[in-house]
Order: structure tokens, then C-alpha cells, then sequence
């Protein structure tokens, strides 16, 4: 099972079902019970990010988190701490003074085996970023330089209370999906969609920043329902615009860009030019 770090909004891996559990990224500890549930299953596909960026609404420095060993505390670690790392202790002290060789010679041993160790964790990070469609219906998922490259599925599938935080992605299938009240930001990142980029609906909100949008020849930008709400911002789009805000649903564009707009009654569309209405206006 994978639950949220209260602290720090970290997936935290564990098959305690009550107890205490010890966040891997800011050692925060929490009750079990007290923690969102991200899944109720671990999935196969889910490896503990390296290091983790805490989402800007923990209020944490937004320095990366280094992931640490130990991640439970449970009553058995306590009898261990108590009880047998003394003995252990007690052992080893034991065997080093039982070796009449000086210490400073263990110990410049062990210096570059721990540095051996420590090396492939500052290589460039990479968090995990499934094969298929990325689906989330709880938690906050932050994901930063991920590469996907998908024929005909959704890039990303977010629905419930989801957040899902891109940076500095490449991503590439039909579109990106969100529904129910997931929220979903992409920053700095470059998207090809084969279908519709954003659809939307429910209360679902997409924000894309500084980012790059390619559609594909036929390819639609929006299809908003609801009140689903889509802010685009210095986003350039590559391709022919079509989008479709239906029902309360609320696009906002900026810079504007020409965009063939089929709207709703109550849709509420800012940035989004009739190729027509763009004509008229550079006649002026
Ligand atoms: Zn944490």
C-alpha cells in the first residue's frame, strides 16, 4: 500500500495497517491511520523516488529530499533498537579491540567504500514514470524530466482528488485527461497529442506553464465539460487549434492564439481568437 506523507506529501511505501510509519524524505513520523492512501495496493510498477521535491502547498524548502532507509517504525524496530543493537554494539567493540591493528587504518578503509556508495545517488535524478498511461485518482504525484512515448492511450488518466505536477516532461500520446477534482500542472514540458490535448470535465483543473503543445493533424486542443477549468500560459501551440468548452467550463489562453471555438452556452473562453474575428482585427 502506498500512503502520503502529511509532511512533505511523499508516496510512502508500507504493509502496516496501523502503528507508525517514518517518511523516507523528511522523517517526519505519522500514524498510519492518519495518512491519505495513495493505493490500497502497491502497483508493480512502483519504485520510491530517489528524492523528492515537496509540492509548494507543504510550505517545505523546495530543495529535493534525499530518500534514507528505514522508513518504518514499528514496535519490533524498538525492541531492536532497545535490546539487540547493544549486544551488537557490544559485539563490535569487542572484535575492534580484540585487533591490536590501529583504527586509522579500518578507517580509511571504509572511506571509499562509502563514497563507492553514495556516488550513484547524485547522478542526474529520474523518477518513475510508468510504460502506459499514467493513472492517479488520489495524492499528489510530482514527476520531473520524465520521457513517454505512447500511440493511442492517454499520456496521463487523473480523476478523484489527484494532483499530478510535470516538469520538464516529454510527453507523447492522445492527449491528457483529468475528471472528478484532480488537478494537473504541467511546467516546461513539451507534449504531442494525437487526440485532444486537455480534456476535462467534473471540477477537474489543468494548468500548463511554459510549456510546448504539438497536435497532431485533426487533433483538438480542449474538449471542457462541467466545470473543468484549463489555463494556458507562454504555452506556444504547433499545429491547427480546434476546442470545444462546453457547459461551465472555463479556458483561459495567454498569449491569444486563433482557434477554430465550438462554445457552449455558459463556457467561459479567454484567449482563444476566431480565426475570423483575428482577419478582422489585423485589418484595423
Ligand atoms: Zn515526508
Amino acid at each position: 500500500m502506498i500512503l502520503q506523507c502529511s509532511n512533505c506529501g511523499a508516496p510512502l511505501q508500507t504493509e502496516r495497517v496501523s502503528g507508525k510509519v517514518r517518511c523516507r524524505y523528511c522523517r517526519a513520523v505519522s500514524a498510519v491511520g492518519s495518512l491519505q492512501t495513495q493505493h490500497r495496493v502497491t502497483p508493480p510498477w512502483y519504485r520510491p523516488p530517489p528524492v523528492w521535491i515537496p509540492p509548494p502547498q507543504y510550505n517545505l524548502p523546495s530543495t529535493p529530499l534525499r530518500a534514507q532507509l528505514g522508513v518504518e517504525l514499528s514496535v519490533f524496530m524498538v525492541v531492536v533498537l532497545v535490546f539487540v543493537a547493544p549486544l551488537i554494539a557490544l559485539a563490535i567493540r569487542s572484535a575492534i579491540d580484540s585487533l591490536s591493528e590501529p583504527r586509522t587504518r579500518t578507517s580509511s578503509q571504509e572511506e571509499p567504500r562509502q563514497r563507492a556508495k553514495t556516488k550513484p545517488t547524485s547522478a542526474p535524478l529520474e523518477e518513475v514514470w510508468p510504460v502506459g498511461t499514467f493513472r492517479c485518482s488520489s495524492g499528489t504525484h510530482s514527476f520531473r524530466f520524465v520521457q513517454s512515448e505512447l500511440a493511442n492511450a492517454p499520456i496521463i488518466h487523473a480523476e478523484g482528488t489527484c494532483v499530478v505536477m510535470l516538469d520538464h516532461a516529454a510527453l507523447s500520446g492522445t492527449g491528457i485527461v483529468a475528471e472528478g477534482n484532480a488537478k494537473i500542472v504541467l511546467d516546461h514540458s513539451d507534449i504531442h497529442a494525437k487526440a485532444t490535448f486537455v480534456t476535462a470535465n467534473g471540477n477537474a483543473e489543468v494548468d500548463v506553464n511554459r510549456s510546448h503543445v504539438a497536435l497532431s493533424t485533426g487533433a483538438s486542443l480542449f474538449d471542457l465539460h462541467n466545470n473543468a477549468v484549463v489555463v494556458l500560459q507562454g504555452s506556444p501551440i504547433d499545429g491547427a487549434c480546434r476546442a470545444t468548452v462546453a457547459d461551465n467550463a472555463t479556458a483561459s489562453v495567454t498569449p491569444a492564439i486563433p482557434c477554430a471555438l465550438g462554445k457552449g452556452a455558459f463556457a467561459r473562453v479567454t484567449g482563444l481568437t476566431s480565426p475570423v474575428q483575428q482577419r478582422g482585427a489585423k485589418r484595423r
